[in-house]
């Protein structure tokens, strides 16, 4: 009898010992996936900046720059919104994670979760397992359960497990306790190992969730750079804008023709695309053929790709951005606000205070 119970034991041992093995790496991720969901979450519900569309970010983003005033910045926006929106979002989300007791607050509320969840799949596979007398293979059937429990909480699955499923084990009551113990020691390693784990180790980073939820056609208007405001990427349709900006933001300048000869004025051009569709105006990309702005999908795409309708109305906010920052936008684009280009007496006039304002209304 003494030798079936040390042989019963042995066994169990290994069996608690291989399925830990098992279970380690599989929580650990999973503990992982679910912080990062979870700071992904919890950002949501505490910044305004991601609460709601991607047309509201945007106002956020804008009145970052603003209070910042810092061309650079602007710079990367106007060129790579993308990136820019991305490193916006990845730098909140750093910051918010720096503080390192809320940061293990979250890991340990999920991974609690979790071991809950690992600890009642045992139970619950003890007790199926001593209902059904009529089975030999408690291992297997057990370990049928166990899985089958866990399916939505770890990735594990059971053809991993086979090396232990023939295992002679004929208390399974034994097997239950022996489980529980060495999920106890696993827990101590686990804790230990969350506590000094980095965000950036994670599969899928917080920042990463949350960009998703703010992506979406990041198409420009190929003469001002406002960003496409569908929500769809590769939609159908064309491209479109509520507001477009001043062409001198891309560094457009007005050119002078005559028969003969053409050339470079310099003078930046402080008309926005939705003003100039109505105009007489026309346009060109590098050699291309003048164009005017009145047929302008004859151009072919990119620009044949968008929809600009005929609308004069500019957002303050750009208004005070050129007047603020023309000296830099001069020296960026070789340019000059000067004759045709000249910025309106009203545009100086525009406080960031009223172009902040104005912007959070729409
Ligand atoms: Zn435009
Ligand atoms: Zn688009």
């Amino acid at each position: 009898l003494s030798s079936h119970i040390q042989f019963g034991a042995t066994s169990v041992t290994t069996f608690a010992l291989f399925l830990c093995h098992k279970i380690e790496p599989a929580l650990y991720n999973a503990v992982c996936k679910r912080t990062a969901k979870a700071i992904a979450e919890d950002m949501q519900g505490k910044f305004p900046d991601f609460q709601g569309n991607r047309a509201n970010l945007e106002v956020c983003i804008l009145r970052y720059l603003a209070e910042q005033e810092n061309f650079e910045y602007y710079k990367q926006y106007l060129w790579s919104p993308k990136q820019f929106c991305q490193s916006y979002i990845e730098t909140r989300v750093r910051s918010y994670c720096l503080n390192g007791s809320r940061r293990l607050r979250i890991f340990l509320d999920c991974f609690d979760i979790l071991y809950k969840n690992i600890l009642s799949a045992i139970s619950l596979s003890t007790q199926i397992v001593k209902d059904r007398k009529d089975r030999e293979d408690k291992v297997s059937l057990w370990l049928d359960e166990f899985c089958r429990e866990l399916t939505e909480v770890i990735n594990l699955p059971r053809s991993d497990l086979k090396g232990i499923e023939h295992l002679e084990v004929t208390d399974i009551e034994f097997l239950s306790s022996a489980m529980t113990k060495a999920l106890d020691d696993l827990r101590e390693r686990l804790m230990k190992e969350l506590a000094g784990a980095k965000l950036s180790s994670f599969p899928r980073q917080p920042h990463t969730i949350l960009a998703e939820h703010f992506s979406g056609c990041w198409a420009q208007c190929p003469f001002c750079g406002a960003v496409c405001t569908n929500t769809m990427q590769n939609h159908d349709g064309d491209h479109q804008v509520v507001f477009h900006r001043p062409q001198a933001l891309t560094g457009f300048t007005w050119w002078k023709i005559f028969p003969g000869i053409e050339y470079n004025t310099h003078e930046l051009i402080i008309d926005i695309c939705s003003s100039l569709v109505a105009s007489d105006c026309r346009f060109k990309f590098g050699g291309g053929p003048w164009i005017p702005y009145k047929t302008y999908r004859n151009a072919g795409p990119p620009v044949s790709t968008w929809n600009i309708l005929p609308d004069p109305s500019m957002q303050a906010y750009w208004k005070w951005f050129v007047s603020h920052f023309r000296t830099q936008l001069e020296a960026l684009y070789n340019g000059k606000f000067q004759g045709k280009g000249e910025i309106p007496e009203g545009w100086r006039r525009v406080t960031k205070q009223e172009a902040l304002s104005e912007l959070e209304k729409c």
